[in-house]
């Protein structure tokens, strides 16, 4: 059983591309090939807890496809984890980096531990050791096989990854993108961390901002004022729903593993993240109406959903319950195959993770390129742009003040508010934005063209791509 509580979480997976496939004018055999998985590496290895004890850690990574490469994907640290998970996870990472046109194959990695049952230490020696491996079966390196943050995990494992790997590559020199997700000081981008909420946020405000397809679900154009609930608060859920919140949206559910919390009126983001550092709970927030099963979250009136969790949270057992008008999937799989099928027949529009949590891999994309260049991002251009800048604004100044016959005052903060160049976080953001905007575009065209949702239209567009670059590599007729 995977985590999903169904019987393959990737099996999930293909038959939402076979759904697509037929839409396209492949060869079976190609699309047998585009939808398997390369190669699987599992292993166990023994680490010695604080108390003394020995345990056996059950470890994976797998590569879905060397269409491109290096592969690419995140590590995630959970209870359950297995082959068929990181099978399936790989797999979206093929689809989603061929959607955002970023070069990469897809590929993830997990450990089966729980980590807060793990000391600092031990989490150390776990990461370690497992970077050990993957490096002795040519399973990371910058060219290779490229790991990042997931479910469970942060720029503290990547830098133990980097560190390991560091210590035992014969190539130095670019080392530093054989992982992304690293803190800035360590070679990451600045933006990295929040880059996923942040897309997600980017890819809801695109599609509430089409008047035509909110008007078919009932709903009025724009993000203001839309109510939505969020499910799991951890790097994905809690930056989606930061800037959903900062641009109008009235967060009225929040639901975490120890339950959930509804407030029709909303509920204010940073309350009640303060009030869950204080008390260790999201529950009995101050005016909000306590949810013991914290599943039922996800059955609450609300216009957008967001699961940002874990896979198979929205099953054929209770897709029949869900009242919102769009489901925005920021982790991945959270909806079955049938589940989806229900819900589509139900007319509820959902924005599928493949495009939607994309945010992430095209920011880690961002800093594997700043990693083999040696430079900072924006470092050769920023004072240049700054200097254009100020000498535009200053022949303005100069034209006004001729026609005004007199010096004109022009208001001493102008100058240095405009006359800037784009900082790393400005060209990180602004690339992730446009990145996300044209995307959407896309796959709402090819669902258009295909007379189909939009999770079909992402697929079609994404094994397009890839049939591409497998013509591409020259190996079939
Ligand atoms: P995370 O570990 O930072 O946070 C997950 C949160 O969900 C935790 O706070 C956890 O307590 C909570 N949670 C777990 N089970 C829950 C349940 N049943 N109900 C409510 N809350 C629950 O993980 P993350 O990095 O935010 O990843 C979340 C999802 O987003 C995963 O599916 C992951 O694959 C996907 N994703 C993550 C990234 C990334 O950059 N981190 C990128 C793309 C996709």
């Amino acid at each position: 059983m995977s985590a999903s509580g169904t019987s393959s979480f990737f099996k999930q997976v293909n038959i939402m591309f076979d759904r697509a496939a037929v839409h396209t004018p492949h060869p079976t055999g190609l699309l047998n090939q585009i939808k398997s998985c390369n190669s699987v590496y599992q292993v166990g290895f023994p680490i010695v807890r604080d108390s003394g004890k020995i345990e056996v850690i059950r470890a994976f990574r797998a590569e879905h496809s060397h269409h491109k490469q290096p592969t690419k994907g995140g590590i995630r640290y959970a209870a359950v984890v297995n082959a068929d998970e990181v099978m399936a996870l790989a797999a979206l990472m093929t689809y989603k980096c061929a959607i955002v046109d970023v070069p990469f194959g897809g590929a993830k990695g997990g450990i089966a531990i729980n980590r807060h049952d793990y000391s600092e230490k031990e989490l150390e020696r776990i990461t370690r050791r497992y970077t050990f491996e993957l490096a002795r079966k040519n399973f990371i390196g910058p060219g290779v096989d490229v790991p990042a943050p997931d479910y469970g995990t942060g720029a503290q494992e990547m830098t133990w990854i980097l560190d390991t790997y560091t210590s035992v590559t014969d190539n130095p020199l670019d080392a530093l993108a054989c992982v992304t997700g690293k803190p800035v000081g360590h070679g990451g981008v600045r933006g990295r961390v929040e880059a996923t909420g942040r897309g997600v946020f980017f890819g809801i405000r695109e599609a509430c901002d089409i008047e035509e397809d909110m008007k078919a679900l009932g709903l009025s154009k724009g993000l203001k004022g839309k109510r939505i609930v969020v499910q799991g608060l951890g790097n994905v859920g809690y930056h989606a729903a930061k800037f959903v919140e900062e641009s109008g949206a009235i967060i009225t559910g929040l639901a975490e593993y120890e339950g959930a919390i509804y407030n029709p009126d909303g509920l204010k983001l940073e309350d009640v993240m303060v009030h869950r550092l204080g008390t260790g709970t999201i529950l009995d927030f101050p005016g909000a109406h306590n949810l013991t099963r914290s599943a039922d979250a996800l059955d609450l009136p609300c216009d957008i959903l967001i699961p940002a969790a874990l896979e198979g949270q929205i099953r054929s057992d209770n897709a029949d319950r869900v009242q919102a008008k769009i489901v925005a999937e920021a982790a991945n799989g959270p909806i079955t195959a049938s589940a989806d099928k229900l819900l589509s027949d139900r007319g509820v529009m959902i924005i599928p993770d493949m495009y939607l949590n994309a945010g992430g891999v095209t920011v880690s994309y961002f800093e594997w390129l700043r990693n083999l260049s040696h430079v900072r991002l924006g470092r050769m251009s920023r004072r240049f742009e700054a200097h254009n800048a100020r000498r535009i604004l200053q022949s303005v100044e100069a034209l006004v003040d001729q026609r005004l016959g007199s010096p004109s005052a022009m208001p001493s903060q102008i100058m240095p508010d405009l006359a800037f160049g784009a900082s790393e976080e400005d060209l990180v953001n602004s690339g992730l934005e446009d990145t996300m905007v044209g995307a959407y575009q896309e796959i709402r065209d090819s669902a258009r063209r295909h007379k189909t949702d939009l999770r079909t239209g992402a697929f079609v567009s994404s094994i397009d791509k890839i049939a591409k670059g497998y013509k591409q590599l020259g190996i079939f007729p």
